[in-house]
């Protein structure tokens, strides 16, 4: 059950949840305050939960309010046009993930190009690179702007995320989710809706910050990939496994994306008070140690690539 009301400092309607969307427990505390820096400056809870550890932005706005807090040119994702140094540093590193993203779903998946769903696929770079390397590929997107976008840039129509339920079952090789379900309000139906559109032998990979990495520990509330409200989980290795597994999933490997460390520490600098705020040289040392230390800790990394398949299918 979730409970709705307005909460008269956001002037919006927001809901908070009563239970721990992975296991269920009733006990969630306040771990931390964040202010959203990039549209509403407004300050939001981040819940702890205390049987399993998930962490959660809690109250949120709900799915039908949460689209004001994407209405901004800073979130870049979502707009190619964006101009200013920070974006022009993130599309150079786009174009060499593109790549690397490509040749690690094909290697995935035997070696072999297949079919290949994208959900959330954004401005739809990275399915239109997978679709010029020969997969066949489907791609989901909310967002009005980069779904046409991302049309244009695939060459064929791109469906709203929630054509997910009509998609044909058990017809999918590979699953991706690049930064997206940190931003998914129907966690559970989802992956579930996901599942079922998954072959057997399939593959899913979901790609989200992680709240344990070097960057998070050292910028705190200033960490930019908590990202208040717009990420509704911050996810960390044990409960994003914990997740899976609830869904009859396991964690084949995690994989970083060691340019999240740099572009993230520079978001984080960004949001920090003035007299704190460091410039090129502490973006570069903040995240150089983070990748360091994700190296000598068990792959703590900025962002973690996580790749799930069937709990039966390794058997
Ligand atoms: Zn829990």
């Amino acid at each position: 059950m979730t409970v709705y009301f307005d909460f008269p400092f956001f002037n919006k309607v927001t809901e908070l949840l009563p239970v721990c969307p992975v296991c269920g427990s009733a006990d969630l505390r306040d771990k931390l305050r964040v202010q959203d820096r990039s549209v509403s400056q407004e300050t939001f809870t981040i819940q702890q939960c205390a049987a399993c550890g998930f962490q959660l932005t809690n109250p949120r706005p709900s799915a039908a309010t949460i689209g004001k807090y994407y209405e901004s040119d800073a979130y870049v994702s979502h707009n190619s046009a964006a101009q200013g140094l920070v974006n022009r540093v993130y599309k150079a590193a786009r174009y060499f993930t593109v790549r690397r993203k490509v040749r690690l779903i094909t290697q995935l998946n035997g070696g072999h190009v297949g079919n290949l769903l994208d959900y959330g696929c954004g401005t739809g770079h990275f399915l239109a690179g997978a679709k010029r390397a020969g997969w066949q590929v489907t791609g989901l997107e909310p967002n009005d702007r980069a779904r046409h976008d991302a049309a244009a840039r695939v060459g064929q129509p791109i469906l709203e995320d929630t054509a997910l339920a009509a998609l044909p079952a058990a017809s999918f090789d590979v699953i991706t989710l690049w930064h997206v379900l940190e931003h998914v309000h129907t966690l559970n139906d989802t992956l579930a809706q996901l599942l079922t559109a998954l072959k057997p032998s399939g593959k899913l990979l979901i790609a989200v910050p992680n709240a344990e990495s070097l960057d998070a520990q050292h910028y705190r509330q200033d960490w930019a990939s908590y990202d208040v409200p717009r990420h509704l989980y911050h996810f960390v290795p044990a409960t994003m496994r914990r997740l899976l597994a609830a869904h009859g999933l396991h964690v084949t490997q995690t994989l970083p994306l060691p340019l999240d460390a740099y572009y993230i520490s520079m978001l984080s600098e960004r949001n920090r008070a003035a007299e704190r705020a460091g410039g090129p040289l502490a973006v570069l040392r903040a995240g150089y140690k983070s990748n360091q230390y994700a190296a000598q800790h068990g792959g703590q990394y900025s962002s973690l690539v996580y790749v799930a398949e069937r709990a039966a299918a390794g058997r």
